[in-house]
């Protein structure tokens, strides 16, 4: 048997998938173009561009020193630490390789060939891979100015629905609802079908604008709360996220998951970031002062941007692949976003003031040609 003739034996749905295609690594554009590593600014995967505290580094270190053992599979420390904060229940908790994870988890634990799950359409791409890997269908509801339009998402749901994803703050548009937009919908959603409330950009929002969903899930035990590690907190490279949930969700999920989904580092890394409440502040408040440095550059250059409550922004250039390419020539990297429907728009992270001022330029130059 050739590989063709395995490969067909897979499910018709596996061999659909479209791969999930991440912001070009650094190595890499200095590889193609024989640029210097050191001079590329890569503002495509919405990492902190502070990278973790320094209290973070001091934990994966001393974690470091025991890397023959097996991380603990229930990652006790970790999720007392999320108890504690947000006043749920650790057995509500389970812990992701990324909120990634946890996303797959909610598909794997309530997906099968046959059910459907709704999201909105130009939502973040993990919600048509995951549902599709199970062999659901997906419904993509179309957006209400670039963001979820929640009435029609309610409407969109059917007696095969299973699972609704809704971003708050949605990537890649930025787009935000207030919580009790979000409350009223989980609250109208039937009981039998799960709503997973992906908060990876939660700790970016104005602490105004922060509801904790957590507190809501005693009302509602069909809701599922993500969050993430990788962003305001700059674990990307660890993996870490976490999902909290009724105890009796998290407990499927938990059954679902590899045993050891998280590892070490990342437990003790994340356990230190919880603590370092001072840096999340100072990370939150970089963002704001670069997005408005990127909103002022944009705007004396005639560019549209989407008013954006993470920490990158979309932007209006027209013809995307040309511009992000010439972009990349002068090592800079930023996400095109055609795969989410918006072909003619660029997505930027929000990085420190000098990586923005180089994105700007480059923009200009690239703009120009
Ligand atoms: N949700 C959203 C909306 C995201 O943008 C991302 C990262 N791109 C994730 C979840 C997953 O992030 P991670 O797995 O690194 O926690």
């Amino acid at each position: 048997m050739n590989d063709d003739m395995l490969a067909a034996r897979a499910p018709e749905y596996v061999r659909r998938i479209a791969r999930y295609v991440p912001g070009k690594p650094v190595e890499e554009l200095a590889r193609e173009f024989g640029l210097d590593p050191q001079a590329i600014v890569k503002l495509a995967s919405n990492e902190n561009p502070r990278g973790p505290s320094p209290r973070v580094l001091a934990a994966v270190a001393a974690a470091a020193a025991d890397l023959t053992r097996y991380p603990d599979g229930n990652g006790f420390a970790l999720k007392a630490a999320l108890a504690q904060r947000f006043d749920v229940r650790p057995e509500g908790i389970v812990l992701g390789n990324g909120s990634n994870d946890v996303l797959e988890l909610v598909a794997h634990a309530f997906l099968r060939p046959g059910d459907d799950a709704v999201y909105a359409q130009h939502a973040f791409a993990v919600y048509p891979l995951a549902t599709q890997a199970r062999g659901a269908r997906g419904i993509e509801v179309p957006a209400k100015a670039f963001g979820h339009d929640l009435a029609a998402m309610h409407a969109a749901i059917t007696p095969q629905t299973r699972v609704v994803f809704v971003a708050n703050p949605n990537n890649p548009t930025g787009t935000w609802l207030p919580p009790e937009d979000i409350r009223a919908f989980v609250a109208a959603v039937p009981r039998d079908v799960v709503v997973v409330l992906d908060e990876a950009y939660n700790e970016y929002l104005d602490p105004a604008q922060q509801a904790n969903a957590t507190a809501w899930i005693d009302a509602f035990p069909h809701l599922v709360v993500s969050r993430s590690f990788s962003k305001a907190y700059g674990l990307a490279a660890l993996r870490v996220g976490y999902g909290v949930a009724a105890p009796a969700v998290a407990d499927l999920l938990n059954r679902v998951r590899q045993p050891f989904n998280v590892n070490a580092l990342a437990q003790a890394a994340a356990v230190a970031a919880l603590a370092d409440v001072a840096y999340v502040d100072e990370s939150r408040a970089l963002n704001a002062a670069g997005m408005q440095q990127l909103a002022r550059g944009l705007a004396a250059l005639g560019r549209r941007m989407l008013p954006s409550h993470g920490n990158f922004v979309l932007v209006h250039v027209g013809d995307a692949p040309r511009v992000y390419d010439a972009l990349l020539r002068q090592g800079v990297i930023v996400r095109p976003v055609a795969n989410y429907g918006l072909p003619e728009w660029l997505r930027v992270t929000v990085g420190l003031p000098a990586e923005n001022e180089r994105f700007l330029v480059a923009l200009a130059s690239a703009l120009a040609h």
